[in-house]
C-alpha cells in the first residue's frame, strides 16, 4: 500500500481510503485501467507484472467497522436506504451476509471432508452461524471485525470450546499460535481483503501440517464475467477489492507456500465463483 487519505462519504461521514499496490506481487507502478466504465473514485487496474485485476484504492474497513455501529444501519428500512444512500446499502447488504442473514452455502460438509479434527477457523466469522453443526471433535474459532457479530459468535464458539477475536483479519490472527487450526474456512472474504497475500502467508504456519484452507472467490475468468461486462455480479465497487481468475489464486497462494488444488468442479468456467482448496504441505 503507498499511501491514504480521507474521503466523505454520504450516510458514513470521513472514511479513510488507501491507495493500493498490486495485492498479489507488489509492484504499483505499472497498473493500467481495466475498465473505464466502472466507478471513477474506484479505479478497476489490471497489474502490468503479474495481470493480477484490483481496485487501486479501498475503503479503511477496519476503522469502518469499529468506528461505526455497522448493524444499527441493518435496522433502517432497505428501500428508502436504497435510494438515498446507495453507498451504505450496498455496505450493510455486505454485513447482513456477514450476520448471516443472507443465504450462504453451509462450509460444514466442505471441513469435513478436508479437514482433520481439531481447531478450525472462519475468517470473517460473521455470528458464527455458518459452523452451526460442526461435528464433534471440530471446534471453531473466528475473527470477526464487527463487535456485535463478533460477541454473537464469542458466545456460539466459546460453548463449543472455541474463540472469538474481535479484530481485523491479519492482526486477529496473530492472537493464535503456530500449527494450531486443521482448516480454515475463506468463503466470500479474499475478494474484500485490503491484504489478501498477507492474510494468507500469516494463516500458512498457523494451519498444522496437512491441514487446508477452504477458499470460495468470485471467478474473474468466468465466461459470465466476459458476458456481462460490467453488469457481471461479481463487480462490488468498493467491497470487493480483488478479482482472482484461478491463476491468479494458484500463484497466490503457491507463492505463499500452498499446495493449490481446485478438484473437478473448483474453477469451471461457468460458474461466476470457484473454490480452491489450500494445503500446507509441510
Ligand atoms: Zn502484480
Amino acid at each position: 500500500m503507498t499511501g491514504s487519505e480521507e474521503l466523505v462519504v454520504p450516510g458514513f461521514g470521513r472514511i479513510l481510503v488507501i491507495d493500493r499496490s498490486c495485492p498479489a506481487c507488489g509492484d504499483g507502478a505499472s497498473a493500467r485501467m481495466e475498465r473505464t466504465d466502472t466507478p471513477k473514485e474506484w479505479p478497476l487496474v489490471r497489474c502490468g507484472g503479474c495481470s493480477f485485476v484490483y481496485l487501486s484504492r479501498g475503503p479503511d474497513y477496519t476503522a469502518l467497522f469499529s468506528t461505526m455501529a455497522w448493524e444499527r444501519t441493518t435496522r433502517v428500512e432497505e428501500q428508502s436506504r436504497a435510494e438515498l444512500r446507495p453507498y451504505s446499502y450496498r455496505l450493510s447488504k455486505m454485513t447482513r451476509w456477514r450476520m448471516g442473514l443472507l443465504p450462504r452455502n453451509r462450509p460444514v460438509e466442505q471441513i469435513v471432508r478436508h479437514a482433520r479434527p481439531g481447531n478450525i477457523i472462519d475468517l470473517g466469522c460473521g455470528d458464527g452461524g455458518p459452523l452451526n453443526g460442526l461435528p464433534e471433535g471440530y471446534v471453531p474459532h473466528g475473527i470477526e471485525i464487527s463487535k456485535e457479530s463478533a460477541r454473537a459468535a464469542q458466545k456460539n464458539f466459546a460453548a463449543r470450546g472455541g474463540e472469538v477475536v474481535n479484530d481485523a483479519v491479519l492482526t486477529g490472527l496473530e492472537h493464535f499460535p503456530k500449527a494450531y487450526f486443521s482448516a480454515a474456512v475463506l468463503r466470500s472474504y479474499l475478494e474484500h481483503e485490503l491484504q489478501p497475500r498477507a492474510v494468507l502467508e500469516a494463516l500458512l504456519p498457523r494451519l498444522v501440517r496437512g491441514g487446508v484452507a477452504l477458499v470460495k472467490v468470485p471467478n474473474y475468468g468466468s465466461i459470465n464475467r466476459r458476458v456481462m461486462g460490467r453488469r457481471w455480479c461479481g463487480f462490488r465497487f468498493p467491497d470487493h477489492l480483488n478479482y482472482f481468475t484461478p491463476a491468479g489464486l494458484r500463484t497466490m497462494a503457491e507463492g505463499c507456500g500452498y499446495r493449490v488444488e481446485f478438484g473437478l468442479t473448483g474453477r469451471l468456467p461457468t460458474s461466476d465463483n470457484m473454490h480452491a482448496v489450500l494445503t500446507r504441505a509441510e
